[in-house]
């Protein structure tokens, strides 16, 4: 017979389990005792299995999973990743950075005020905050405060905005310093093991949204774990990209170089159904787009990425398609509109060939049985021109429409906008 020898079984908390199973990969338990502190004195003195160690705090499948669970697992990854306490490692990362920041990004909402300056800016989707222009210089400019729809402040950045028109705080994305050698030796391998278990949770979401659409029982927990998980890395991430500059270009490469990341967060809209938890997502990958590898990787994905939501909309008939998964409005204005970027993207990604085919598809869609374009319409907004704007690909692709679509026939839309008649 077997005998319990708990009968009031004990429900154990988040950190008492991480407790059990670091014990069981042989770390004493008077350092235990000590919590974090005394994990980092014990790795510090100790060859431990990295890996090992990383698993142990991260919850195991059958663990329970909510907010809060991947939050303490964080914590203790924290303290290995900067062998100390996180909040004083953050701290003394601001100080060595500051009065010598390189790039704003901070990141705008809808309807938020900011500042074009056509004497400074590279094309007209570029602005800038409104404390970036009152620290700058634009006497005699010929500006204009504006109401953003999203998006982040140009100030900085020197492929979207002039260096005298620069404030004062910031000074260009070249003055960004790297990483002590000591903190990216601690946090490199942690960070790692993290974002390529975060890619496996989410690509184990992706691949159960696309089997059946209504997930419940172990899909749908699948789900919860993926969208509790992103929300607890990105608003760790964020945290560390505030504090430092160094640390948001450290990450930005590690997320770049880990293998297919990009590629599902980028995705991640699709089977993530929280929208707040995709907008903070979205809200880290355009801070680190100020790293300009990481912009042109970025950049890479995104084409991939492009005509999948082009034809969402399609075949939902809308473009609502466009609000439920906002990446493609947000990015495209920060990726097709850079001038180093745009003529890479035609050559090596076939970015024309994307786009055109998404156009075609669109005509297709609105061709009546004649063959002709119809009134009716798909992509109701600008959408398609403004990805395309002022870009060398906008005057091919109008050229081209121009020439073979008749558009200026008031019976059929206008395919430089792709708005109805009237
Ligand atoms: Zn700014
Ligand atoms: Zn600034
Ligand atoms: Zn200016």
């Amino acid at each position: 017979m077997e005998i319990d020898s708990s009968p009031e079984s004990v429900v154990l908390s988040h950190y008492d389990l991480i407790i059990q199973r670091l014990l069981r990969l042989g770390i004493p338990r008077d350092k235990l005792n000590q919590g974090q502190h005394g994990l980092v004195a014990f790795a510090k003195s100790n060859r431990l299995n990295i890996g090992e160690l990383v698993s142990a705090i991260l919850p195991t499948d059958g663990e329970e999973v909510d907010e809060d669970v991947f939050h303490e697992s964080m914590i203790w990854l924290q303290w290995l990743m900067f062998e100390g306490d996180p909040e004083e490692a953050l701290e003394n990362l601001a100080k060595m950075s500051a009065n010598q920041r390189g790039v704003c990004g901070a990141v705008w909402g809808n309807n938020d005020i900011a500042y074009r300056c056509r004497t400074c800016e590279h094309d007209p989707t570029c602005a800038i905050c409104v404390p970036c222009f009152e620290n700058g210089n634009h006497k005699d400019h010929d500006y204009s405060v504006i109401y953003t729809g999203g998006g982040c402040c140009d100030c900085g950045d020197i492929t979207a905005w002039k260096r005298e028109g620069f404030c004062s705080n910031h000074k260009g994305a070249e003055q960004i310093q790297p990483l002590p050698k000591h903190f990216a030796e601690s946090l490199g391998p942690i960070l790692d093991l993290l974002l390529n278990y975060w890619k496996e949770k989410l690509l184990s979401a992706k691949i159960v949204s696309e089997e059946s659409p209504r997930v419940v029982g172990h899909a749908g927990e699948l789900q919860k774990a993926a969208k509790e998980l992103t929300s607890t890395v990105v608003e760790m991430l964020l945290d560390f990209c505030k504090h430092s500059e160094s640390l948001l270009s450290f990450i930005s490469q590690r997320v770049y170089s880990s293998a297919g990341l990009l590629d599902i967060l980028l995705r991640a809209e699709r089977f993530i159904m929280n929208g707040g938890v995709v907008g903070k997502l979205h809200e880290l990958l355009l801070k680190m787009l100020s790293e300009p590898i990481f912009k042109y990787e970025f950049a890479k994905v995104f084409v991939h990425y492009y005509p999948t939501i082009v034809n969402a909309a399609i075949s939902e008939g809308s473009d609502a398609a466009f609000k439920k998964y906002p990446l493609l409005s947000t990015f495209s204005v920060q990726i097709l509109t850079v001038p180093t970027l745009t003529p890479r993207l035609v050559e090596e990604m076939n970015l024309l060939g994307v786009l055109l085919q998404c156009l075609g598809n669109v005509f297709i869609y609105c061709a009546g049985e004649d063959g002709r374009l119809q009134g009716h319409y798909v992509l109701g907004s600008s959408r398609v021109q403004m990805k395309v704007d002022q870009t060398a690909v906008y005057s091919v692709l109008t050229f081209d429409l121009d020439e073979t679509c008749g558009y200026k026939d008031p019976n059929v839309c206008d395919p430089m906008t792709l708005v109805p008649p009237e």
